[in-house]
């Protein structure tokens, strides 16, 4: 097993964390399974969120009387002091605990501050000092936000995207905590589904020796792929970092990293998921891109007005109504195949 601790928090655990995110769309009795396998195999930090459903339920169902082996982070996206109060009260009773090692805010547009008028951070040092919270930290998809939370210097950890297709200046994002003291926690290390070699993933991030991925689990089958990289860690060999070259040239240019830094569209569409359909469908099993639920968040695209407000927002320079227009026409073309019409 390999330790990792989480920056100045002090909280040291096995460096394969659980992201719960995936556990809202499994039933209660196969998530706890999924849950107290990861505990046995070695796991040890479990994330999740007040706005994953039912997520919360399932990890305080699972870890009932041992609480204090596993180590809880959850976050907030509330906006108002007594929605953040709420929404702690409640998350406290879903996972059956009287405290969270972790509390972070949801990717707030915003980094919460002493002072800024949202009255956030204060509710959150007043949890803290209640003994309801143990740990502060933030996740984050935007750039100035993430670089906020570290130069402000009251955030303990900080969650971002982080995979080998990042751009450097994430890469250098993750350097900047470890000089900060902070942790760092490795969301969406798969790139949303981009990256389909699991053990070149973990072997990239292990070059990173203060950054804790959080893998999206959803499947006993997915849960012992991980396992698996706790008895036997892998390492960069030639041959992954071959593997994980191909990658970076494949994905080259202009295509979509899935960050929605560009998001919200005030049309609705998810353009994280939408704008790399097309790579979606392509680089893991293709038929949960083609259900109702996917063609319908994929037909909003036609209801894009060309505002240009994703544009301005890309930190990657992506022309996104183009991007979106040809992985319609891509998507259409293949549901076309596949029904036949
Ligand atoms: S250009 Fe289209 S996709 Fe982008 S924000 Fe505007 S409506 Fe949404
Ligand atoms: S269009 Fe740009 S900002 Fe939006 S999700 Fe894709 S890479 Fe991120």
């Amino acid at each position: 097993m390999a330790d990792i601790r989480l920056g100045s928090t002090g909280i040291e655990v096995e460096r394969q964390g659980f992201g719960a995110l995936p556990l809202q769309r499994v039933p209660m009795d196969e998530a706890v399974s999924i849950l107290r396998q990861a505990f046995d195999g070695g796991i040890r930090f479990f994330d999740t969120a007040r706005n994953y459903s039912d997520s919360e339920e399932k990890l305080g169902q699972a870890f009932k009387g041992i609480r204090r082996q596993v180590v809880l982070a959850s976050k907030t996206n509330a906006k108002t002091v007594e929605a953040f109060n709420k929404d702690l009260e409640t998350t406290l009773r879903n996972l059956r605990t009287d405290f969270l090692d972790l509390y972070q805010f949801h990717n707030p547009p915003f980094c919460p501050m002493p002072g800024d008028g949202s009255g956030l951070w204060e509710a959150m040092e007043d949890a803290r000092r209640a003994g309801k919270v143990l740990h502060v930290g933030i996740s984050n998809h935007r750039l100035k936000v993430a670089r906020q939370s570290i130069a402000c210097g009251l955030y303990e950890t900080l969650q971002f995207p982080f995979s080998y297709l990042s751009s450097s200046v994430d890469l250098d994002l993750a350097r900047e905590c470890a000089q900060a003291g902070m942790g760092f926690i490795a969301m969406k290390a798969l790139a949303g589904g981009l990256v389909s070699n699991a053990r070149a993933a973990c072997a990239w991030i292990s070059a990173f020796p203060g950054v804790l991925p959080i893998w999206g689990v959803q499947r006993m089958g997915e849960l012992e792929e991980f396992l698996a990289f706790i008895k036997d860690p892998p390492t960069l060999t030639a041959e992954l970092e071959a593997e994980i070259e191909k990658d970076r040239a494949d994905l080259a240019g202009d295509f979509c990293r899935g960050c929605g830094y560009c998001m919200p569209c005030p049309q609705g569409i998810e353009i994280n998921i939408c704008a790399r359909m097309s790579l979606l469908w392509r680089r893991a099993p293709p038929e949960r891109f083609f259900t109702p639920e996917s063609q319908l968040k994929m037909r909003r695209i036609e209801s894009c007005t060309c505002c240009g407000a994703c544009v301005a927002k890309c930190p990657y320079g992506l022309d996104t109504p183009a991007l979106l227009q040809r992985n319609l026409e891509d998507y259409n073309a293949e549901l076309a195949r596949r029904t036949g019409a």
